[in-house]
């Protein structure tokens, strides 16, 4: 007699995947493309884990904790730049999968940083070259590819187009394959464990870099100092008032530029970016402020994580 045949059931895979990369490569679109802006229903609780978790991607077996690095700054030279050094270098550590992604270029001195700090801690990590629409021929990949190969032993790489929806299911199924097997750990419906606030003001400091990137780099915080859901006050719109801290009244001079046009034109792309995280007509207010030496200002740093919580 045979013996009864047992299905085997797929093991379910869950595990924490830390993107990193270099500014503007595009981990943010790429972020929002894989949660389809559910963010939308972002549970206001407070943050329990780490700070930099942007999104929990639950499937059918498996669970993806996506964690949204600073990107890698280069020599720190302030105390806040070590924090963030360190808090991208400990996401890598904490990392089950480090998603490397770059843009269809040979690599230059951030991404050698990167693979170099992946090799000392020998991550298992996945190269993801986006914007490959951009590529005239998609030839042009090859050297590329070749070249990353030949770097780090990624265990994937894998050209894709955020923008466009381009390879992500493909993507998709190559971090659940490279994932541990383990038991989720998050609820289900659960899509990120960070504050509203704190999310609001990730949003308007990526606005304020995007923008300005050579002229105040990383002399910018922000601090949502008000935020109030659907209020009369503001016609039924969420109110958000961001305070957004610069080191010299000469950062804040350009931040607000000619007839207040630079700012304005932050405070509208911020304030679309919220619409879309909140899935609600918002008010954004946004006040530029001094606040010298702020980044060695231990009590000042400490004020700003207990004002965005
Ligand atoms: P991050 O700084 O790495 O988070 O980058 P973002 O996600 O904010 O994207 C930076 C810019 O690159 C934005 O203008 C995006 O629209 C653009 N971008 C992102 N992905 C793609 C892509 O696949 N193709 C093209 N052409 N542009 C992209
Ligand atoms: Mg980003």
């Amino acid at each position: 007699m045979s013996a009864p045949r047992r299905r085997r059931r797929t093991p379910f895979k869950a595990g924490v995947v830390a993107i990193v990369g270099r500014p503007n490569v595009g981990k943010s679109t790429l972020l929002n493309q894989l949660l389809q802006f559910k963010l939308s229903a972002v549970s206001p609780r407070p943050q329990t884990t780490r700070q930099e978790v942007r999104g929990i991607l639950s499937g059918d077996g498996y669970q993806i904790v996506l964690l949204d690095t600073p990107g890698y700054l280069g020599r720190p030279a302030h105390l806040l730049d070590q924090q963030m050094v360190r808090l991208a270098r400990a996401a890598m550590a904490d990392a089950d999968l480090v998603l490397l992604m770059v843009e269809p270029r040979p690599p230059g001195d951030i991404e050698e940083a990167i693979m170099a700090l992946l090799a000392r801690q020998s991550r298992p990590a996945l190269l993801v070259i986006n914007k490959v629409d951009t590529l005239p021929n998609k030839a042009q990949l090859l050297p590329v590819m070749d070249d990353y190969g030949r770097r780090y032993p990624f265990r994937e790489i894998v050209p894709i187009s955020a923008l466009q929806a381009d390879g992500l299911d493909l993507l998709l199924g190559l971090l659940v394959r490279h994932l541990p097997e383990g038991e989720p750990l998050y609820p289900p419906d659960e899509l990120t464990d960070r504050s509203q606030r704190a999310l609001a003001a990730d949003i308007v400091r990526e606005e304020v870099y995007r923008l300005y990137r050579q002229e105040v780099p990383y002399a910018v915080a922000v601090a949502i100092d008000e935020f109030r859901e659907q209020d009369p006050a503001h016609g039924g719109k969420d109110y958000i008032r961001a305070l957004v801290f610069v080191e010299r009244e000469g950062q804040k001079g350009i931040l607000i530029g000619r007839g207040g046009q630079a700012l304005k034109q932050v405070g509208s792309r911020a304030r679309e970016q919220l619409e879309l995280l909140l899935g609600r007509p918002v008010h954004l207010e946004l006040w530029v402020k001094v606040q010298r030496r702020w980044r060695q200002d231990a009590q000042f740093l400490r004020w700003l994580e207990e004002t965005n919580r």
